[in-house]
């Protein structure tokens, strides 16, 4: 499937120099959706994974109907103060800015397998703080799976050494 004619390239958004991948127009389309999904799932179905790591909030979309099919559990890393149970806590910076990521402290017991999802890596900061999380909590990072990565921004440069799957490259 040409999953490229699916996304959506917006230039200067959200500011300018940034060409931002839109990823809402693959995700409305129903074959598209159902291809990435099964994509993913066929790459780790069989593999020792706990749980399925989804970054907020696009990481969100695509984590959780992969937790579904791999009969996994799903995890959410969020945006500061979005949590409601102790945190742990992490700086990075994006893109476009910094932000924080968080994660319960009691949602990952030690060396439980945990594969982070997000629908893009650009420079990796995200993913980064992500696999600090997992660290943190004291789980085993397994890998990370992204619908797209941006090449030219070298982020798997960021990242921890475990096996990392993207499906589109630019
Ligand atoms: P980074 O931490 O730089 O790897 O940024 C990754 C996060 O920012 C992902 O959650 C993406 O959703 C978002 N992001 C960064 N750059 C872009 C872009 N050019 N197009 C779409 N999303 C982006």
């Amino acid at each position: 499937m040409d999953l490229k004619a699916l996304i959506r390239d917006v230039p200067d958004f959200p500011k300018p120099g940034i060409l931002f991948r839109d990823l809402t127009t693959l995700l409305q389309d129903q074959a598209g959706l159902r291809y990435v999904i099964d994509q993913l799932a066929d790459r780790y179905q069989g593999q020792k994974i706990d749980y399925i790591a989804g970054i907020e909030s696009r990481g969100f979309i695509f984590g959780a109907p992969l937790a579904y099919r791999l009969g996994v559990g799903f995890i959410p890393l969020r945006k500061p103060g979005k949590l409601c149970s102790p945190v742990y806590a992490v700086e990075y910076s994006l893109e476009y800015g910094s932000d924080r990521l968080e994660m319960h402290q009691d949602a990952v017991q030690p060396d439980r397998k945990v594969l982070v999802v997000d629908d893009l890596i650009a420079t990796g900061g995200t993913a980064a703080a992500a696999a600090q999380l997992i660290q943190q909590s004291e789980g085993e990072l397994t890998g990370f799976a992204f619908i797209v990565e941006l090449m030219e921004l070298n982020g798997r440069n960021l990242l921890p050494d475990v096996p990392i799957t993207t499906l589109v490259n630019y």
